[in-house]
């Protein structure tokens, strides 16, 4: 590793004003420190953003809810209004890695944090997205059990942030605030497919800083559920992962929204399956058809074909268990 600067900052403009010529912004530092171990990015220097008290806390109000980008998953895991009305979010941020990563990890650096491809994370392959020449993507002839089944003809990484996912079904909105000032990016907005630019993930440009995520009170009839599927029990990134926000009048679903996580470079929504869920009632063979309807345009590598099965399970496990017809699978992870 490098040497480099280390600026502790007690506010956002001390921060903004640290922002420039390469540095980095740390918050918990999880994914940062790894990149850095791992000599995928050498910052001359870390801003860190960490101890600026005004990026904590989360406010409930009448218009939904404000998180500071520094409050953990721990502590959106835990929140009771949370729990009760942003359930999704909450499965979401309570299943991701361990207990012990959720007190250290924040929400910004959670949407924030790069993706987990072998080939991206290795020092020893020239891939495209770390700005090599290489036109191939090395997963496509490659390792690619873990890749990209949807959306990964010109990169098959996958986007690993598990509460992404809800925070996309429930039209959550990104504050970035920079010198020039602040914008709101909606976050279908927020993560950029590979075709129109495959370095970068985020519309965050150089010099932002996140300073607010907002999740919009839902509507009467909202209930919603995440649920994680991996390889190992716990400990790890998610291989499958859906989010599912159903608008109920009583057992018929009057609106659906259902996002996968790790199926493509970003997390994306499933038309085909909220198609499927709309105006129906919701019970198993319409889950299971939600489900299937989801994984049509799949288009799994060599040896990740395993995912879309995986998929179809965890979309119908989560409709269900949104919908209040299921508890939560003991087969789920986390
Ligand atoms: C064993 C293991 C298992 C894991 N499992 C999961 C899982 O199941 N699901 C999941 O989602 N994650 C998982 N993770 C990843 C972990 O949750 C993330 O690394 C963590 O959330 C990153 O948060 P952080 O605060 O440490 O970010 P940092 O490492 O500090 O930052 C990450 C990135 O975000 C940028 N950043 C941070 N804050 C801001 C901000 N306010 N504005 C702009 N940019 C910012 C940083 O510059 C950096 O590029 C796992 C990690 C490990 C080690």
């Amino acid at each position: 590793m490098n040497k480099f600067a280390f600026v502790d900052c007690k506010t956002v403009d001390q921060a903004l004003g640290q922002l420039g010529d390469g540095a980095v912004i740390k918050a918990g530092g999880i994914d940062l420190l790894d990149l850095m171990k791992e000599d995928i990015i050498s910052p001359p220097k870390l801003v860190n953003i960490r101890n600026i008290d005004t990026l904590r806390g989360i406010t409930v109000s009448t218009d939904g809810l404000h998180l500071g980008p520094l409050v953990t998953l721990s502590e959106i895991a835990d929140h009771p209004e949370i729990r009760r009305s942003y359930s999704a979010l909450s499965d979401a941020a309570g299943h991701a890695a361990t207990p012990q990563i959720r007190n250290m990890a924040t929400l910004g650096g959670n949407i924030m944090q790069r993706p987990r491809c072998w080939y991206f994370r290795s020092s020893d392959f020239d891939c495209k997205k770390k700005g090599g020449s290489s036109n191939e993507c090395h997963a496509h002839n490659g390792e690619n059990q873990y890749h990209a089944i949807l959306n990964n003809s010109t990169c098959a990484m996958v986007h690993p942030s598990s509460t992404a996912v809800p925070l996309l079904g429930m039209n959550a909105q990104v504050e970035l605030t920079s010198k020039r000032g602040k914008r709101m990016v909606a976050m279908s907005d927020f993560y950029v497919p590979p075709e129109k630019d495959v370095v970068n993930e985020t519309v965050v440009q150089p010099g932002e800083l996140i300073t607010r995520i907002f999740v919009p009170v839902p509507a009467q009839g909202t209930r919603s559920a995440y649920q994680k599927y991996g390889e190992k029990e716990s400990f790890d990134w998610p291989i499958a992962d859906a989010g599912v926000v159903l608008v109920m009048d009583g057992t018929v679903c009057r609106k659906a929204v259902i996002v996968l996580g790790v199926a493509a470079p970003t997390p994306i929504r499933s038309k085909a399956a909220e198609d499927v869920l709309t105006g129906k009632t919701i019970d198993e063979p319409v889950a299971r058809a939600a489900g299937k309807a989801a994984m049509q345009s799949a288009t799994p590598l060599s040896q990740n074909g395993y995912k879309t099965q995986l998929f179809q399970t965890a979309i119908y496990r989560t409709v269900l268990l949104a919908a209040g017809q299921m508890q939560r699978d003991p087969s789920a992870i986390g």
